[in-house]
């Protein structure tokens, strides 16, 4: 069992550890889901973003998503996917933390997600926090701690 005595970093605000918005790679509703499969394949990213026009969170879409769109019963019907869109496919009951919020969230909901969507208070996306990022923090506090 780790035990750490100065538990202070649990309450650091996650805000200094945010990817922030502008170095996200994301897709914005009414995009289709073409233009969604050329952005996560060129940048190799599991799953990106999706904002509306006023830059606030609407849900997260994956590769994995777009394929489930367009598996006809006995063929990939890939011409479906200039008429698709992102809104219609992508998953909106995500897990998002925000920048207020302390490094114990993070850690807990991180568990479960390589990364998290983190807003402003009025929804505004601010960027992403990484499972990578988080524990490299982590692991600095475990060996400073010793
Ligand atoms: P990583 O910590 O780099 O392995 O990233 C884990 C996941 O976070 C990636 O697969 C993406 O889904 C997401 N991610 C990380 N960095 C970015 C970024 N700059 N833009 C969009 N998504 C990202």
């Amino acid at each position: 069992m780790i035990s750490v005595n100065n538990k202070e970093f649990l309450f650091t605000p996650i805000v200094e550890y945010i990817i922030s918005s502008e170095k996200v790679a994301h897709v914005q509703i009414g995009n289709n889901a073409e233009h969604a499969l050329l952005v996560l394949t060129k940048t190799g990213y599991s799953a990106i973003p999706v904002l509306d026009s006023k830059y606030h969170l609407q849900g997260l879409l994956s590769m994995r998503m777009i394929t489930d769109s367009i598996l006809g019963l006995d063929h990939i019907e890939y011409e479906r996917l200039g008429e698709l869109k992102v809104d219609e496919i992508m998953q909106t009951d995500i897990p998002f933390i925000k920048t207020t919020d302390r490094f114990q969230k993070g850690l807990d909901l991180l568990i479960n997600h390589p990364f998290l969507c983190v807003t402003e208070e009025d929804g505004t996306f601010a960027g992403i926090l990484t499972r990578r990022v988080m524990l490299k923090q982590f692991k600095k506090y475990i060996y400073s701690a010793q």
